[in-house]
């Protein structure tokens, strides 16, 4: 589904990121990316979500070469992705229920329809109850589970999530990593960024490990 051939990220100031990195993830595969801070793994998920793009190699997604795309392609693309950022985005100046509406709106997808899909993903990551809530009342947990939900409000096939439990306790951290396992379970790609490794140690799962952006055993 993904595949890494020889990538490079040069930021702007000559920062090399990505050095000639190679890998492939296959269709429902479940992955984690380890790496301390700066290793690269933001800059992995921002080339596979078409966010920027690499300085060189190529990177593919369901056969395409992203670095031939247009914009409208692209966009295309991104609605079969679901991707829960590090700073969450979460709009305050609305509920629970209007911020997981929004990538619906954001493809056209409007009505009753919308509304029942998004209490849907609500209630699956364990906010039932809490639509009409204001984001503000939700402890940090909580707000990454409405950042999943958001996410997957669109039924993605690829599920991309940066550090999730980065400001989590570990209890709360470890029920984000649940979580995203019952995705996996029913069939999503499921790629999650992480610095802290101890939180992938009992799944069994494949880590792709990054040190200053290239893979290291
Ligand atoms: P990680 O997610 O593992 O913390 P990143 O992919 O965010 O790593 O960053 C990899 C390296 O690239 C770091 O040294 C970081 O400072 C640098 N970097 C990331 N984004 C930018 C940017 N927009 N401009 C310049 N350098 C950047
Ligand atoms: P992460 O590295 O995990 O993405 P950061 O806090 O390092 O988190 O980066 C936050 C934002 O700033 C990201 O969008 C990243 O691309 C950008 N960034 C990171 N490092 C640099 C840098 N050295 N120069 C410019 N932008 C950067």
């Amino acid at each position: 589904m993904i595949r890494f051939e020889q990538v490079s990220k040069a930021y702007p100031g000559g920062h090399h990121a990505l050095k000639n990195l190679s890998f492939n993830i296959g269709k429902g595969e479940m992955i984690f990316i380890a790496g301390h801070s700066g290793a690269g793994k933001s800059t992995v998920l921002k080339l596979i979500s078409g966010i920027i793009k690499p300085s060189g190699g190529r990177v593919w997604l369901n056969k395409q070469d992203l670095g031939t795309l247009n914009d409208n392609q692209l966009g295309f693309l991104r609605q079969h992705i679901g991707i829960v950022f590090q700073d969450h985005k979460i709009l305050f100046d609305r509920n629970v229920l209007q911020n997981v509406l929004l990538p619906l709106r954001i493809i056209g997808y409007n009505g009753r329809q919308a509304e029942h899909r998004a209490r849907a993903a609500i209630e699956k990551v364990g906010l039932g109850g809490r639509e009409l809530a204001d984001p503000v009342t939700l402890s940090g947990g909580e707000q990454q589970r409405l950042c999943i939900a958001r996410a997957v409000v669109h039924q993605p096939s690829l599920l991309i999530a940066d550090e999730p439990s980065a400001n989590l306790d570990r209890a709360y951290a470890l029920d984000i990593m649940e979580l995203f396992k019952t995705f996996h379970e029913a069939g999503t790609t499921v790629m999650v960024a992480a610095h802290d490794e101890s939180l992938m140690a009992d799944y069994g799962h494949r880590i792709i490990r990054l040190q200053q952006g290239s893979l290291y055993a």
